[in-house]
């Protein structure tokens, strides 16, 4: 079973105060009560002292003598002055335990003018104490009556003449007592009920905010994080509130970049998927020409000249092409890797430039396409100069691959606003406006049938853009179909 925070601090609240409360008013009463017989008892002293003192006075002045006989014959006058001095009734008792004389004319029973209850019983044991020569009290107690009887040996000279017996009210001292003791459980209760609203406030301020927090963590762990707890509080549970909406918010931000990790590694695991598929299809193309062409030079091919001379070509091509698709996946490989990058040293970008021209002029010659420079001179970036001039030459190749026979390229190179920017324009089929989005991708051709020469493998503008990356620079590609391409690069200055 559940049981509320509120109501355990009840249940032990109540527990408390039941025996709190039993066991204060027990040595209330207690004390009260002992207080009262040490009121009584110096009273008693101080009465029995000036009693004495008059009886003895009284007694010499009316020639009375110290002797149990002459006392017993002048007792109605010894009693008259004594009632008259305590303004009491007294009870005068023989040594033997006779009574003597009730002033009262009473049987010396005290209770006999307080009460007509006869159940009552006055068990006279201050009496019987007396008549063992101590001076002794009894307290008696009827309907919150409280009456005292006194009693004690009247001794002079060491002879004991009497014992002499009188009753006190004292309810008003009782009364007393027991209304301070009223007045204690009174305050008692109230403080009682002031601590139980206290408690049951507190306990609403502390378990309210609980209770909120336990139904939004609740729904945390369902996986809605849009919830914030609010406590009004300036207090350690405000606090825990405040907090706890923080470490929500940080466990949201972590869960978000956790599944846009898990989404990304998807991606890449499907790409990682597609791209070791286009490996080996691309792999299995040239690979089953040159078996093909090897299995017919086999067959007959030594004995014919043409079909020896077609074959052998033909594997050479496809094995070349093979070679270079293994080329571009290693350069792409150390380019994920990062290890070509980290040797970087400055690169004079007009040198470079113009040594590929050089270079990509034999090409561009074959099918009569003329190359125009526009070069700007002490353009320096910081890089790797291998990945850089692979870079470019991957971007004139294609310039050369997809430009029309007796086109121009034209190669620009200049710096603007701490930027290197090399601009290679072609005139030549162009790219399509919807495949544009796809020409970084490896292994995309756009048309596949449409390819001029054997050499292209959809890695070129891959490459390119991952180098250009490498080198905090950016490509952007305008082309038009029909009419020609214009690549744009921007890299760094030193
Ligand atoms: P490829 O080895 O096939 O040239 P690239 O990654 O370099 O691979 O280029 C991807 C595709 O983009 C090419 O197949 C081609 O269709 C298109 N392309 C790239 N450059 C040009 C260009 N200058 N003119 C026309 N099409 C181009």
């Amino acid at each position: 079973m559940k049981f509320s925070i509120r109501y355990k601090f009840m249940v032990g609240l109540i527990i408390i105060f039941c025996i709190g409360f039993n066991v204060i008013s027990f040595f209330m009463n207690k004390i009260i009560v002992d207080n009262s017989k040490r009121i009584i008892s110096k009273e008693f002293a101080t009465n029995k002292k000036d009693l004495d003192l008059y009886l003895r006075q009284f007694m010499m002045m009316n020639n009375i003598k110290n002797n149990e006989k002459d006392f017993e014959e002048h007792i109605n006058e010894i009693s008259e002055a004594l009632s008259l001095k305590l303004d009491d009734r007294v009870t005068f008792y023989k040594n033997n335990g006779q009574l003597l004389l009730d002033t009262a004319y009473a049987d010396g029973d005290v209770l006999t003018f307080y009460t007509v209850d006869k159940n009552i019983i006055d068990n006279k044991e201050d009496l019987k104490a007396a008549f063992t020569g101590k001076s002794a009290f009894s307290i008696i107690n009827y309907e919150n009556n409280y009456i005292v009887a006194f009693a004690f040996p009247i001794n002079m000279d060491g002879k004991n003449l009497c014992i002499i017996r009188y009753s006190k009210d004292y309810s008003y001292l009782f009364q007393l007592n027991r209304n301070l003791l009223g007045i204690t459980k009174k305050m008692i209760l109230i403080i009682f009920m002031l601590t139980c609203i206290f408690t049951i406030l507190l306990s609403t301020k502390i378990t309210i905010p609980i209770v909120k927090l336990s139904k939004i963590t609740k729904e945390i762990s369902k996986g809605n994080f849009n919830l914030d707890v609010n406590i009004n509080s300036s207090d350690e549970i405000g606090e825990l509130g405040e907090n706890f909406n923080l470490m929500k918010e940080k466990i949201k931000e972590q869960i978000e970049i956790i599944n846009k990790d898990r989404d990304n590694l998807k991606i890449i695991e499907s790409h990682r998927k597609t791209f070791f598929d286009n490996v080996t299809h691309e792999m299995k193309t040239p690979l089953t020409i040159i078996s093909g062409y090897a299995q017919m030079i086999l067959d007959d091919g030594y004995e014919d000249k043409k079909i020896l001379n077609k074959g052998a070509t033909k594997i050479k091509i496809e094995s070349n092409r093979m070679h270079k698709m293994v080329l571009d996946l290693l350069t792409m490989s150390k380019l994920e890797s990062y290890v070509e990058i980290n040797r970087k040293e400055k690169i004079d970008m007009e040198e470079v430039v113009n040594a590929i021209c050089e270079d990509m002029m034999i090409k561009a010659n074959k099918y009569n396409i003329k190359i125009k420079k526009c070069i700007g001179k002490e353009i320096f970036i910081y890089g790797n100069k291998e990945e850089i001039r692979r870079m470019i030459i991957n971007i004139m190749d294609n310039s050369i691959k997809y430009g029309n026979i007796m086109s121009t390229i034209n190669i620009g190179l200049y710096s603007e606003e701490n930027f290197c920017f090399l601009t290679v324009e072609d005139e030549g089929k162009g790219i399509p406006e919807g495949k544009m989005h796809k020409i970084y991708e490896p292994f995309y051709r756009v048309d596949k049938r449409g390819e001029r020469e054997k050499g292209s493998n959809g890695l070129g503008l891959t490459i390119v853009k991952s180098i250009i990356e490498n080198h905090e620079g950016k490509i952007k590609i305008e082309s038009r179909e029909g009419i020609g391409t214009k690549v744009y690069i921007s890299i760094p200055l030193v």
